[in-house]
């Protein structure tokens, strides 16, 4: 097991690919603590599957928009764990309108979960990466970040926000013991491309070489794979994960 000993939190570890990260860490022995902000039912069935598996879960409740929140929480998981070596920061929304048609309200919630959020629970964990001198923070970009959407100006921006957040970083704590990553996946099957009508999968598909959307558990490898020792060498990267939608 690559990671026997250590432990995580993984924001938005209810659903979709953030519970994949989740269970995934665990099952390469890490203890687990797992972030949601209001779907309690499906974090504490997440948190079963991780004690399944042997190792510690913690139902670790917050909005990640929200500074003060996200410390309190921070001060529960270092009470329980000690300890914080893994922090993967995957909570993230879409809210899509065209550019004329956006209001200020939806720019704010996307950027205030998607960006603030990255801001707000890296900076609640780093003193104590700082003072291990080990930790390893994976921030889940997109490939929207990268290239732009019809309809998704808020996302994009927020998505690149948090790809030059990552390198930045990476640059400042290279000599501490600390690597911040970006992982940028495409299209992923999860509820946030539920709502993708038909038509436009196809479309989207007809764009992607290897003519399929993504599944959670290949993201969460990859990120196995960064916090790892495997990806010891590797900082301030964003990887693509999107069967070469982008190359
Ligand atoms: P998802 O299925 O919609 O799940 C979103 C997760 O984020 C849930 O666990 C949700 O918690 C949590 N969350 C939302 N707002 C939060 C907040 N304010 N505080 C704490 N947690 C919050 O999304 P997904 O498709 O797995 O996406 C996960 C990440 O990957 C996102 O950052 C997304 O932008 C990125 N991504 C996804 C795709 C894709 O195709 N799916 C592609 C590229 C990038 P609750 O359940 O409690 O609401």
């Amino acid at each position: 097991m690559k990671l026997e000993g250590r432990t995580a939190l993984v924001t938005g570890a209810s659903r979709g690919i953030g519970r994949a990260i989740a269970i995934a860490l665990a099952e390469e022995g890490a203890d687990v603590a797992v972030n949601y902000v209001s779907s309690e039912h499906a974090a504490k069935e997440v948190a079963e599957r991780i004690r399944a598996l042997g190792r510690r879960a913690l139902l670790a409740q917050a909005d990640v928009a929200d500074y003060p929140d996200t410390f309190r929480m921070a001060q529960e998981v270092l009470g329980e764990f000690g300890h914080l070596d893994v922090l993967v920061n995957n909570a993230g929304i879409n809210s899509d309108k065209t550019f004329v048609k956006m209001d200020h309200a939806s720019w704010r919630k996307v950027l205030a979960i998607n960006l603030d959020g990255v801001f707000n629970c890296t900076k609640v964990f780093i003193d104590q990466m700082l003072k291990q001198t080990y930790g390893r923070v994976v921030n889940i970009t997109s490939v929207i970040g990268q290239i732009g959407n019809f309809g998704q100006a808020n996302y994009a921006a927020s998505k690149a926000g948090v790809a030059a957040f990552t390198k930045s970083l990476a640059k400042e704590l290279a000599g501490k013991g600390v690597t911040v990553n970006a992982l940028a996946p495409g299209f992923i099957e999860t509820e946030m491309v539920q709502g993708i009508p038909e038509r436009v999968r196809n479309k989207l598909l007809d764009q992607i070489p290897l003519r399929r959307f993504g599944t959670a558990a290949e993201v969460a490898r990859a990120v196995v794979y960064l916090v790892s020792a495997d990806g010891d060498y590797i900082t301030g990267a964003e990887i693509s994960i999107n069967g070469g939608l982008l190359m």
